[in-house]
């Protein structure tokens, strides 16, 4: 995938030509999910004809679809509604709400439209992508998210995140941010592990829940908030303006109307626009997603699939640390 270079259209005459037809949006799919040629999923040949909307390979005769695997698999909503769907969520700078959705596609539901938008971020999560490295900034923040099961708009209940931000100079570089059970050192080492290379410069406050982080590879620049007269936002300035920032999106966007189960995509979809913010051309994340759409391996689809349907995989145990930043 790597040697492919990205294709996109750069505006709204550019998609629709690119875009316009089945055939072209399957075409656009191939190019990206077999860049060199078509490869076989049984047995690796890369000859094959076309036969319909399949491929059939030269060696072992088995018929692949382009969308098998992908979350465009057993769709039977046309590539082309699926395209319009992508460019939408890609083109505004925020993203859309799944109501906007709706009414651009003239969905017949509001819940189809909320059910496309969390596939959509499943797909905005590259699997195997590299961790932070350098310096990089580690805090944990409350946002509220509402109960789940409340009819209308329920009571907020406040779920903990763990943000972690790297250094770009002054600038702000690439983040990661997760949901966890609570501030302990299980949960938040457990987050740097996956997320900071070894080596790395993890920068913290002084809470207990850091003080595994030297052991565990990394080197650790600790700032006592207690030593310092400035409200906990200055002295962890990158980590507070990514929380801001998560918040007004949330607000914004959103409507705060995002339920702590879901909570795990919003936050998908965030960094995956956070991380691309600079990108000079809109179309280049239209073109990300669609590549990671289409990403088959190593992604393990059928456990995004299940995940999707039960809800995130990790905990959510009620007992939270008692500590509160007020961001
Ligand atoms: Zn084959």
């Amino acid at each position: 995938m790597s040697r492919l270079v990205p294709e996109y259209p750069r505006n709204q005459a550019e998609f629709e030509a690119c875009c316009g037809t089945e055939a072209a949006c399957r075409a656009y799919l191939e190019r990206l999910r077999w860049p060199d040629s078509f490869r076989c999923p049984r047995c690796g040949e890369t000859k094959g004809w076309p036969v319909g909307r399949l491929v059939q390979c030269a060696a072992c005769g088995r018929q692949t679809s382009v969308t098998a695997g992908t979350i465009f698999q057993d769709t039977r909503t046309p590539l082309t509604v699926w395209f319009r769907a992508m460019w939408a969520v890609t083109g505004p700078k925020t993203g859309t709400s799944a109501l906007a959705l709706q009414h651009l596609l003239g969905l017949g539901s509001y819940q189809t439209a909320w059910a496309w938008l969390h596939k959509l971020r499943r797909a905005m999560v590259r699997p195997g992508r590299e961790r932070l490295t350098g310096r990089v900034e580690v805090d944990e923040t409350f946002v509220g998210a509402l109960e789940e099961g409340a009819t209308g708009r329920g009571a907020v209940k406040k779920v903990l995140l763990v943000v972690a931000v790297e250094y770009k100079g002054r600038e702000i570089g690439r983040i990661r941010l997760r949901r966890v059970p609570d501030g302990s050192a299980d949960s938040l080492q457990t987050f740097i592990d996956e997320v900071v290379e070894p080596g790395s410069v993890v920068h913290t406050d002084g809470w207990v829940g850091y003080d595994r982080v030297k052991a565990h590879g990394y080197r650790h620049r600790i700032t006592f908030l207690s030593d310092h007269p400035e409200p906990a936002s200055a002295l962890l300035p990158r980590v507070h303006l990514v929380v801001s920032l998560l918040k007004r999106w949330l607000l914004g966007t959103h409507q705060g109307a995002v339920s702590p189960a879901h909570l795990d995509y919003y936050l998908d979809e965030f960094t995956f626009r956070f991380n691309r913010r600079r990108s000079r051309h809109r179309g280049l994340l239209f073109f990300r997603l669609a590549q990671q759409a289409v990403q088959v391996d190593p992604v393990p689809y059928r456990a995004l699939v299940r995940q999707t349907r039960r809800g995130p995989p990790r905990g959510r145990r009620r007992r939270q640390a008692n500590r509160h930043h007020n961001m």
